[in-house]
């Protein structure tokens, strides 16, 4: 039977929670442990997908077409498990399904609840599909003493007896802030939080605590003490130069140790994480550097580009370099010459990612102009390809008026929106103006690619399987007068309806793809686009 690791955080949000699950579980794995991480989101959307990158950052999607919380994508790449829908849940979920339930009848007459329904169904989904796991650890969003989590700590404590002794582990992240005028770490925040979730009824087990200076033994002692937990499970937890010098971080300061103590799991051997310490040692002994531009919507939040800041990352480990991403706003130039170039100069290599909306649109395509005009290495993502085609039209087929549908009604839909396609479910349906929630191309799907693209010998293969996020497709109708302009179609789905990837092949890099590549990248297994594409990048810089 699985053992369950309940997480919690306190005192304040944004404390790494996420990192701190998907370190832990990283370690565990490498101890040989089968491991999974669960995310319970307390907010009532249904899931993040209409939710804005601002509110939210980036909405991770999941190979059986979740959207999902980003906290997802970091389990991804820590522990190589791919994440499903059934690994984020949030409160709209829930209600949505129990109130479902409730207008079919379901339940029968009885009075409907917050304990035991809405309990049970957190339960549930903690324990769904967990057969074949050693840990599932359980990552609750939000802070305690928030309204919206509380069925959350709730159904954990219910749970905590339903698995009986020695099943499961609560660990609580805290923070342990400096005073400056003071001179001092303040214990204080933590013993209020702890005390806060005991009245719930869920002690902690273990502590992790992150704080700025190292913590001194005597307050580790304090904090064991008001807290009740062993002083040797009280973990320190500084801030790290990357986030793949975490799992180290924590390892070195005992995490796994104590967490298998609280099991009553005797440690034994230390586990072997050298491919961590090659991670770290290429990162942080880069043998040079590259400057990536990213044209984009919402640059101003780099949670909002998560999984495609670490992509670039992990090509920047492939090539042994370090990538400097250089954030820059598709507004500030819409379309003017001197300004595209005076922001792109500086660039090896530019990057044009996922976005929504006709607002930008219009630097981003100058952009992909001068990345082709220029011969500078270009990588078009979603989005970013549906532009490369539409400047493609417009540039060099003679569509003046090449446009998306996305943007408004056009005499020439270079990109338009998809009805119907087909999954393994079938063949799939949208209507044009129907609910905007979950109803885009979403998860896996297939691709062929052509035996002598450029992408076919960059993924060593001539089938692959990528993740989707969109609502509009390059429209094939106009793939003749595009690949006249030198665009060529060297990826399409299965059934060949749908353009997965256009490339440029009289160009030293210049690829567009439908989907989303970075959600797939790790840091011990970089994506191959991602790695070819910053190796384009080094050759970039040698060249100026
Ligand atoms: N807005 C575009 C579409 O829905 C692109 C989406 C994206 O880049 N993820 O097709």
């Amino acid at each position: 039977m699985a053992r369950y690791i309940f997480i919690t955080g306190g005192v304040v949000s944004s404390l790494g929670k996420g990192l701190m699950a998907a370190s832990l579980a990283a370690l565990l794995q490498a101890r040989g442990y089968r491991v999974r991480i669960r995310k319970f989101d307390p907010y009532l959307n249904v899931d993040p997908g209409t939710m804005s990158p601002y509110q939210h950052g980036e909405v991770y999607v999941t190979d059986d077409g979740a959207e999902t919380d980003l906290d997802l994508g970091h389990y991804e790449r820590f522990t190589g498990v791919s994440a499903r829908q059934s690994d984020n849940v949030t409160s709209g979920r829930i209600y949505q399904t129990i109130i479902q339930r409730e207008r079919r009848g379901d339940y029968l007459g009885a009075t409907v609840q917050v304990i035991p329904h809405v309990t049970d169904a957190i339960k549930s989904f903690a324990q769904d599909q967990t057969e074949d796991l050693d840990f599932v650890l359980c990552e609750i969003g939000g802070t305690v003493g928030d309204i919206e989590s509380l069925p959350f700590i709730e159904a954990i404590r219910q749970l905590r007896n339903d698995l009986g002794r020695g099943q499961s582990i609560s660990v609580h992240v805290t923070l342990v802030p400096y005073i400056a005028a003071a001179g001092e770490l303040k214990t204080k925040p933590t013993q209020h939080s702890v005390r806060e979730l005991a009245a719930l009824g869920v002690q902690p087990d273990v502590l992790v605590c992150r704080c700025e200076k190292p913590l001194p033994e005597g307050d580790r002692r304090k904090i064991a003490q008001f807290c009740n937990v062993r002083p040797e499970a009280v973990i320190a937890a500084l801030d790290a130069p990357s986030i793949y010098a975490v799992p180290l971080q924590y390892h070195a300061e005992g995490l796994d140790e104590e967490v298998l103590r609280a099991f009553a799991i005797e440690p034994g051997e230390k586990p072997p994480l050298d491919r961590w310490s090659e991670i770290t040692d290429r990162l942080f002994n880069p043998e040079g550097e590259v400057t990536v531009g990213v044209v984009g919507k919402y640059v101003g939040l780099q949670d909002a580009y998560k999984s495609l800041n670490e992509a670039l990352v992990h090509g920047g480990i492939a090539n042994k370099v370090r990538v400097n991403i250089r954030w820059i706003d598709a507004e500030l130039f819409e379309g003017d010459e001197a300004e595209v170039a005076a922001a792109l100069e500086p660039c090896h290599a530019i990057l044009v990612p996922g976005a929504f909306g006709e607002r930008g649109a219009e630097g981003k395509i100058a952009s992909v102009r001068f990345a082709r005009e220029r011969r500078v290495p270009y990588f078009g993502i979603c989005f970013g390809m549906q532009m490369a085609c539409i400047e493609g039209a417009r540039n060099l087929a003679g569509i003046e008026d090449a446009s998306s549908t996305e943007f408004g009604p056009t005499k020439e839909p270079v990109v338009g929106i998809i009805t119907e396609w087909m999954s393994d479910k079938g063949l799939e349906t949208r209507e044009a103006g129907g609910d905007l929630g979950g109803t885009m191309r979403l998860g896996a799907y297939p691709a062929k690619l052509a035996g002598n693209s450029v992408v076919a010998s960059i993924y060593g293969d001539n089938e692959i399987s990528e993740r989707h996020r969109h609502r509009y497709e390059v429209n094939t109708g106009y793939r003749d007068a595009l690949e006249e302009g030198g665009l060529v179609f060297s990826g399409m789905s299965p059934d060949d309806m749908l353009p997965e990837i256009v490339e440029r092949p009289d160009h030293p890099w210049f690829v567009g793809v439908q989907f989303h590549p970075e959600l797939k990248s790790k840091p011990f297994d970089p994506h191959p686009l991602f790695a070819s594409f910053i190796a384009a990048a080094v050759a970039q810089s040698r060249l100026v």
